[in-house]
């Protein structure tokens, strides 16, 4: 008892600290906001008052409190924006412009959570104002508003993030509430706060709510107070290296570094022993400050076994919360979610309400409203749950909780927002059936989940309907760009139970199309179908654990694993027959002019000329294509293949190589530009769907068959005459010109991002797996490491440096056995 007492004391202490620390913004406030100089006598605390009870006095602590530790950038600027609102506004025309119903909302957001909100708002008949900066001039959610407004550069901290732009952009529409989505300005204390001064409804909880909840340290503080148990750790204010060391000792290793404001993952870093501490704590607070300009942490017990599991609450401004039910998102890679379900799996229904009460209790203690999401990690040791953090937002998993409960969340908040109650209460709702979202996102799996960038050269999802969602902010021909979040689309899939959603679930997948740049669609295509995941055995380690058979890798194909050489051998030899079929997909489209064939005329449209067709002939064509596996880094597989048309339309392809296949194809030209063929092979049919685009310099061809995806690359002019002549060898030499592979010793940028540390110097000796630079991208770090022993040369790398994927870094030459030194005198 005395223990929970003395938390209960140090958040007070902890809340009046900030308020002395800030007096200026205090006395602003308090003479702004009505009931907000209440005071309170923390000594007087002698016992833990119930939930209620520490909700209210809270609530006016907060209210003081507010202007602290907000994400905005800096002290000057929060009190200009005081005295700005304070001069500029008369409080009864603010009043005036919070009476009404909400009828236009701006949404200060992008991709594909501005585009969800716009059809909610169009649903109700509200008017939608999209703002936009420069890289999202001609985006979805920019067409799909009423109106929009440019904000300004494609760099989020010059558009997206700017809340001055944004309350520019509401004023000159008349907006009269922001949605903000989420991420950007939707945890922004200072925002939520401009906005309500402005006279603009913030579509979202009070910001007192959000700065209690946006620091994981205070909330871990409130929350103990409220009697939520949290992970056992350090959320002090005292951010000494000695002492957070020494926290660290006493909370015992393994412990969890993470950033007080953060969220995405970022930030975060496990310490498995002491010796490692000092490089993760700077590691985590430089990660720390590039993402949330804060470089505070805190440290808590890390947990071996977890399960993520969060509920969704609902709090409106009578007083009522509900929850509508728990997630499960533990399946994570680097501490983000990639698939969620609703609900969690095998949990008893004695624990889905308590986990449900625990986060009514946690959002009743800060007087929520709107909507929020309460992350608990659940010890699957012991079965004990514990607060992690609370989201106070719209998450990106809500639509599984829409699925399951029927609900519509954006309606609520608009609901909410409008001072209407809540639209159900607690025993008035449901789960109904069983819910997955699977994020879909533009990154190289096989790199390690780095995040990607490029055109989305060819996007067909899967036909919508009541059990299927497709939220995306992009369409066939948009990019997914450097500066923001690499997520292309959610897909949601509902069935009557888990193992029914989870074979529409991997359906819908294999029927994702998109090509131009790599995705994590066949990685997410085999978490589905993974033994363990079909069992509902998930935790947040289930992507180490299972990372062998969900993530061949060259390293473990070799000797190490047979299983993962056995699975790319299999893949190799359906891919060599995957090409035969896109190789008559070809032909049949029109990019290989089968109607010239049919006709007679001379040549092969764009392709090549000259080819000397003759009616009533069978002709042929020798092609070499080249496997890019999906699951595998680098390596791509000639296929050297011979494809004949004989005169009844039939095409026999020949597939050369250790084990040569011989298959009959038939099928109809689908006529121009048709993508979707059905065809006869070897007397079996079957659906494909063919892409093909031009990048780089390297034709790319994707084929889609049954649940299968490939990609093949085919030399611009390898379409060889059955008589060769002169002119091909010169392309030939071109062809192996442009394949010619980098250097053994290069090192190159595994990913778009810019340099934040250079570790090395050329001439400097390296090992193995030794780290030479940082790079930074989203906001995420990535260390680049040696690929072999030697000397490091040609390094003209600066820290601030924009690099581009696959841009060679520096070179590790081969360690001579004599001279050494002479490495050295090259590198002019
Ligand atoms: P949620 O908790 O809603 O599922 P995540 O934990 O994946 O969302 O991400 C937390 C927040 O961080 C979200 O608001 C998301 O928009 C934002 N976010 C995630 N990844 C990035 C990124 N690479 N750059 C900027 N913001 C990001
Ligand atoms: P963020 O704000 O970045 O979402 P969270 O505190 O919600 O940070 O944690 C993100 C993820 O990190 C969790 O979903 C979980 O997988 C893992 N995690 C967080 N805390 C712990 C812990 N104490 N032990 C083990 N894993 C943890
Ligand atoms: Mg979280």
């Amino acid at each position: 008892m005395s223990r929970r007492s003395d938390l209960y004391t140090q958040g007070l202490k902890l809340l009046l600290q900030q308020r002395s620390s800030c007096g200026l913004a205090l006395r602003s406030s308090s003479a702004l906001i009505s009931n907000g100089s209440r005071d309170f006598n923390y000594s007087r605390q002698g016992r833990v008052p119930p939930t209620s009870d520490v909700s209210s006095r809270f609530k006016s602590h907060l209210r003081l409190g507010r202007f602290w530790n907000t994400q905005w950038p800096a002290v000057g600027q929060c009190h200009r924006a005081f005295s700005a609102t304070s001069s500029s506004q008369s409080s009864a025309s603010v009043e005036e412009k919070l009476k009404g119903p909400i009828d236009k909302i701006l949404i200060a957001n992008r991709g594909e959570i501005a585009c969800r909100v716009i059809k909610t708002a169009k649903r109700l008949g509200i008017k939608t104002v999209a703002v936009y900066s420069d890289a999202d001039r001609f985006s979805m959610h920019v067409k799909s508003a009423d109106e929009a407004v440019h904000i300004g550069p494609a760099p989020a901290s010059l558009s997206y993030l700017s809340a001055e732009k944004i309350l520019a952009a509401a004023r000159s529409t008349n907006a009269k509430a922001i949605h903000p989505g989420y991420g950007f300005l939707s945890e922004n204390v200072h925002f939520a706060e401009s906005c309500k001064k402005e006279g603009i409804r913030f579509i979202g909880p009070p910001s007192t709510a959000i700065h209690a909840m946006g620091d994981k340290s205070v909330s871990k503080k409130l929350m103990e107070a409220a009697g939520v148990a949290v992970v056992p750790g350090y959320h002090g204010d005292d951010q000494d290296i000695d002492l957070l060391q020494s926290e660290a000792r006493r909370i015992g290793y393994p412990v969890l570094i993470k950033a007080t404001q953060g969220g995405g993952g970022k930030g975060m870093r496990i310490v498995l022993e002491e010796n490692e501490f000092l490089d993760c704590l700077s590691s985590a607070q430089r990660e720390a400050m590039a993402a949330f300009g804060d470089s505070r942490v805190l440290i808590e017990k890390y947990l071996t076994r977890p399960r993520h599991i969060e509920v969704q609450i609902f709090g409106d401004m009578h007083g009522n919360v509900v929850h509508l039910f728990e997630r499960d998102c533990s399946v994570q890679r680097r501490h983000q979610k990639i698939i969620e379900e609703a609900p969690a799996p095998g949990i008893s229904e004695e624990f889905r309400q308590q986990i449900g009460q625990a986060a009514v209790n946690a959002a009743k203690a800060v007087g929520y409203e709107s909507a929020g999401t309460v992350e608990f990690i659940v010890d699957t040791l012991t079965g004990k749950f514990y607060f992690m953090e609370m989201n106070t937002r719209l998450q990106v998993e809500h639509p599984i909780t829409e699925m399951v409960t029927g609900q519509d969340l954006v309606e609520w908040q608009i609901l909410v927002a409008n001072g209407e109650p809540l639209p159900l209460q607690q025993d008035q709702l449901q789960i109904s059936g069983h819910a997955f979202e699977a994020r879909i996102y533009a990154e190289n799996v096989p790199r390690g989940f780095l995040p990607a960038a490029g055109t989305l050269h060819h996007y067909n999802p899967p036909p919508v309907s009541s059990t299927v969602r497709v939220e995306t902010g992009v369409g066939e021909g948009d990019s997914v760009s450097v500066y923001y979040d690499p997520m292309i689309a959610k897909l949601v899939a509902w069935g009557h139970d888990r193992s029914a959603a989870l074979v529409k679930l991997h359906d819908c997948l294999s029927k994702f199309q998109i090509a131009g740049l790599p995705t994590n669609i066949p990685f997410l295509k085999a978490l589905a179908k993974h033994p363990a995941f079909v069992a509902g055995e998930v935790g947040t380690h289930f992507i180490d654990q299972y990372r062998e058979e969900l993530l061949p890798s060259a390293s473990n194909t070799g000797h190490e694993s047979s299983r993962a050489a056995v699975s790319i051998h299999l893949d190799a030899k359906a891919a060599r027959q995957a090409a035969a079929i896109a190789a008559v997909g070809m032909c049949l489209t029109s990019s290989l002019g089968l109607q010239v064939l049919k006709t007679g005329v001379e040549g092969w449209g764009g392709w090549n000329s000259g080819s000397g067709f003759r009616l009533n002939h069978s002709y042929s064509r020798l092609m070499t294509m080249e496997w890019k596996s999906d699951t595998l880094e680098n390596s791509s597989v000639p296929i050297k293949l011979s494809t004949t048309y004989d005169r009844n339309a039939n095409f026999t392809v020949e597939v050369q190589g250790e084990e040569p296949l011989r298959l009959t194809v038939t099928g109809q030209s689908p006529g121009d530009r048709c993508r979707d063929l059905r065809l006869d092979v070897d007397g079996q049919s079957t659906n494909v769907s063919l892409a093909q685009y031009f990048q780089n310099g390297i034709n790319s061809v994707h084929l889609w068959q049954e649940d299968q995806h490939y990609h093949f690359t085919v030399p611009w002019l390898s379409f060889e005459r059955e008589e060769s002549d002169d002119e091909q060898g010169s392309d030939k030499s071109h062809r192996e010109q442009t394949y010619s592979t980098t250097a053994i010793g290069s090192v190159t940028a595994p990913m778009a991002g810019r340099v934040v540390k250079v570790l090395v110097e050329n001439g400097a000796r390296v090992k193995k797996g030794e780290p030479l630079l940082v790079l930074e991208a989203m906001k995420m770090e990535h260390v680049v490491r040696a690929p072999v022993e030697g000397l490091v040369d040609g390094a003209h790398l600066v820290v601030g440096q924009q690099v581009n994927d696959n841009m060679v870094l520096l070179q590790i030459k081969e360690r001579r056995q004599n001279l050494p030194d002479e490495d050295d005198d090259d590198s002019e």
